[in-house]
Parts: structure tokens; sequence; C-alpha cells
């Protein structure tokens, strides 16, 4: 039997998991809890093909949503007890300084995963939930922990250095980190497959727009600049939140309406970004707004795809030659629109769009750049559970 992982996310009212086939590449089962800890939840779970299982009961914790994805998973299969699992798989946000690969956890693992909320306030602590109740569940299995910002461990000082006091950085760990990390290995090393060349000689930028957004430089595999930074609020705009600002926001609209900062960070994480712009976070109904002539969805529109041009601009000179810039993750799988107004007009830069395979709609990884384009834009599917079932097989046979 191959090897197979039980991917476990969790957020802070929901789980998400995930039951991988390493060699197959393919998810055997997947579900989500929601509404956990709330008076009514759901559980719904799925198996290729088929129609999904949904339960709806409260969820009052994380071990009961657990709990209940396991029974799902005893009812509409496959069984976990015959499903030759050979770990679970944790994502958690922050690894801070301390972690930069996949880790096997013990007591001692979890207890500075939990540290780390210092940096994670709204994650790391309920990551540290799911592990918790899961190694309760599977007491004979390891677990490992795989770390959105482990990716970003090779950005070069310059990239990660902050221009700040530097005891801010030596006693309270502020510098770049970056996130998104599983998703930018994953589709960097597909879209070196996907131009038949040796990952080791690719150079790219990959955007992972989905309601988080990022953008990463990638060199020969190896993450040199990326722009989510000590938390994954900086850089593009997002569903939320408002990537890049000044950071003087802060002090003046304490000084001008009393705001505190605290408020502040969460209006920049919570209500910025596409919802405050255009008044929803869809970019499908942002889409259908434009349509009907609403012009502050235009102009959302336009701030988006702006900004990620702009990063695109900076990471070509970052890496000096490029062979790809990539999009994935739910807008840049999805939306031909977004690409087209990211990346029109770049001829100059060796950037040459295909109107016609730029839209035309296909679930797999694509090249939707002109032939004699001299740097290829590709559209690559991401899979994070994938990888972080594959780093976690990996890290056991070592
Ligand atoms: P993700 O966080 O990667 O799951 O992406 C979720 C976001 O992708 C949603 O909030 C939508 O804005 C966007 N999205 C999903 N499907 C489409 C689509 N067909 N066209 C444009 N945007 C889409």
């Amino acid at each position: 039997m191959s090897d197979r992982v039980l991917v476990v996310n969790c957020g802070s009212s929901s789980l998400k998991y995930r039951l991988v086939d390493v060699a197959a590449g393919e998810a055997l089962a997947w579900g989500l809890a929601e509404r956990v800890g709330q008076p009514s939840g759901r559980l719904t779970h799925h198996r290729p093909g088929e129609p999904p299982d949904v339960v709806e009961r409260a969820l009052p914790d994380h071990g009961v949503a657990l709990g209940a994805a396991l029974e799902a998973l005893d009812r509409s299969g496959p069984r976990l007890a015959d499903a030759g699992l050979v770990a679970v798989a944790h994502r958690v946000v922050h690894g801070g300084d301390r972690f930069s690969a996949p880790v096997r956890i013990d007591d001692e693992v979890l207890g500075a995963i939990r540290e780390l909320a210092a940096l994670a306030p709204l994650h790391n602590p309920v990551n540290a939930v799911g592990i918790d109740v899961a190694r309760r569940a599977f007491p004979g299995l390891p677990h490992v922990a795989v770390f959105d910002t482990a990716f970003h461990a090779t950005l070069p000082p310059a990239a990660h250095t902050y221009a700040v006091p530097p005891q801010w950085a030596r006693d309270h760990g502020v510098r770049r980190y970056g996130f998104h990390g599983t998703s930018h290995a994953f589709v960097s090393r597909a879209a070196a497959e996907l131009l038949g060349r040796p990952l080791e000689e690719v150079n790219s930028v990959v955007l992972h727009l989905g309601n988080g957004a990022s953008a990463t430089a990638v060199a020969g595999g190896r993450s040199v600049d990326t722009s989510m930074g000590l938390t994954p609020l900086e850089g593009l705009v997002m569903g939320t939140r408002s990537g890049d600002v000044d950071p003087a926001v802060v002090a003046h609209l304490h000084r001008v309406a009393g705001l505190g900062p605290e408020e502040v960070d969460r209006a920049l994480n919570s209500s910025s970004g596409m919802l405050a712009l255009a008044g929803t976070n869809d970019l499908r109904e942002v889409h259908r707004r434009i349509d009907d002539g609403d012009q502050a969805a235009a102009l959302a529109l336009d701030v988006f795809c702006h900004r990620v041009r702009k990063y695109v601009g900076a990471y070509l000179a970052v890496l000096g030659r490029t062979d790809a810039v990539v999009f994935t993750g739910g807008i840049g799988e999805n939306d031909p629109v977004v690409r087209a107004r990211s990346l029109g007009g770049l001829e100059a830069l060796g950037i040459r769009l295909d109107a016609e395979r730029n839209a035309a709609r296909s679930p797999g990884a694509r090249r939707v750049s002109a032939d004699d384009s001299p740097v290829a834009v590709l559209v690559v599917p991401t899979d994070e559970e994938l990888e972080m079932a594959r780093q976690t097989v990996d890290l056991l046979a070592r």
C-alpha cells in the first residue's frame, strides 16, 4: 500500500482535512468542519465522484470537530483504520526563526509552536489545538508540522531585514518571514516541470492570488523575496487585508480619530482590501458589479491589479533573469481579466500574453503566454495539501 497522509488545517472556527495518497498524488477524501465553537456547526465530507456527506450538528470545539470528521470517514469511507495511514501532517502558519523545514512534533515542538503565538496570535494557538486533538486521536502515528513560513527561510538578509532599530529584530523577531510557502514551493516546482527544465535552473515570479494573496521571487527553487512580511498583512491587496500601507497610518488614525492600534490592526486585516473598496471580497461579484456600472468596484480592481503589476516589476528586477510568471490561487487560476490587467503592456519586459489561451477555461497547469514570449506566463493550480503530504513523507524517509 502506498504512503497515505491525513492533512489537518485548523482555523479559528474551522477544521479542514484531506486524506492524501502521496504516490498517486491525489486526495482520497476531504472535508470541512465549519462554525466550530458556535451553537450550530456543519461537517461536509467529500469523496471523489460521490455526493457529499453533510452533517449539521454543534461542534463545540476542535476535538469534537475532528471526532465528527473521523466518524464521517468511518461512515462514508475510506476507513482510516484500513487506509494505510503513515502520518498526520499539520499546517502551522508561523515557524518564526526556529523552524525552516517540516518537523516531527513532540511536546517540545508543540510548546515552541505555542510560544510563536506572539507572532501569529490568530493562527498558531488554534494550529496547536488541532495538533493536540489529533495527537490524542492518533497516538501511534507520527505527527508532522509543516510551516507556511518555512519555504522563505532562504530569503537573503537584504530581503528579510526591515530598516528599523535592530533591537526590534533581536528582541522581538521583527523581520520579514513570508507566508503561503507551501503553495509557492509546490507551484514553483510544478512550473519548472511544465517548462520541462530542472528546478535549479528556473527563476520564477509566483503570484498566489486568493482571498489571501502574496508574490514570491523564486530563484532555482529558493525563495529570494516575498511580499508578505512579519505577518500575512503586507504586500498585495487581498480579500479583506490592505496589503502595503504607510505604517504611519496607525499613529495618524490614533491622533485624528482616536483609534487604538488593535482597532486599526483589526480593520487592516478584516475590513480592508477588496471588501473595503468594492464592498465584496469575491472577485466574481466584483466583476458583476463592474458590469453593472459600479465605479467603486472598478477602482478596486484597478488597485488590485496595479499592486500585482508593481510587484511583478520589482521581482523581475530582483531576479535579473525570469523564466516564468506563474499565477495560482482562486483568483490567479480562474480570473483571466486579473491576469491580463496585471501583465498587459509589459512586452518591453519580455511578457507577452496570448489573449485566447488566457481566456480559455481549463482546470490544469497551462501556458497562457504567446510561444515567442521570452518570459512564459503560466497558470498552475496549487495543491498545498499534496505538498504538505509530500514533505511529510520525505521527512519520515530521512
Ligand atoms: P482561495 O483563497 O485561493 O480559495 O481563493 C478564493 C477567491 O478566489 C474567492 O474569494 C474569489 O474572489 C476568487 N475566485 C474563485 N473563483 C473565481 C472565478 N471563477 N473567477 C474569479 N475569481 C474567483
